[in-house]
């Protein structure tokens, strides 16, 4: 039988159970945790959340994580803004940076192509990539979405549609654990993958 807690714990516990990666016993024990905490550290929290929510936004060009109208990176005059990796979270910006490799600038489409969640083209910040090509004079695109099925699919639909475009598009080699996520690839075998791009045809 379900147990039944008074509102307010239900709330915080339907609130957490949102989150990417909570379910709902995690969701049920992170919720008690807090009960249990000092009233500081839970402002402390509270405060966390809202001051990054206000202070931090997406990059205007690349939606990457910025703290003005554009992201650091884009604000390095240094970078080649012709070569730009396709990555789908700014997560997955600081992986690549990680490696030293890249010189080039970024594009975050804010998640990946799933029809099983109804997450379609439409919905990731695919259109503002298209918009970048000629205006920014993008000679080639990299294809950095991670190596499961959703980063599959969606690199296989960006390939497609960038074919008229006529530029080099390429997508980082194998060798990075299948089914795994980019971020949890360690710098050499990501900085390898990155060096070993093929075209897509
Ligand atoms: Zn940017």
């Amino acid at each position: 039988m379900a147990a039944t807690y008074t509102m307010p714990v239900q709330v915080l516990i339907d609130e957490l159970g949102r989150l990417p990666g909570i379910g709902p016993k995690s969701a049920q024990r992170i919720a008690f945790h807090l009960l249990k905490v000092s009233t500081d550290d839970v402002n402390r929290l509270a405060h966390a959340l809202t001051d990054a929510k206000a202070k931090v936004r997406f990059c205007e060009r690349c939606w990457n994580i910025a703290d003005g109208e554009l992201c650091p990176i884009c604000l390095d005059g240094r970078r080649d803004s012709a070569v730009v990796c396709v990555v789908e979270e700014a997560r997955d910006v600081v992986a690549l940076e990680r490696t030293g490799e890249f010189r080039g600038t970024y594009h975050v489409l804010l998640g990946a192509m799933s029809p099983l969640e109804g997450i379609g083209p439409e919905q990731l910040k695919i259109k503002e990539l298209f918009a970048r090509i000629d205006a920014e004079g993008i000679s080639e695109v990299i294809l950095c979405t991670n190596p499961n099925t959703e980063g599959e699919v969606t690199a296989m639909y960006l390939a497609r549609m960038l074919k008229p475009f006529g530029i080099r598009v390429t997508r980082i080699a194998s060798g990075l654990p299948v089914g795994g996520d980019l971020e949890y690839a360690d710098e050499l075998t990501l900085g390898r993958a990155l060096e070993g791009r093929r075209e897509v045809s």
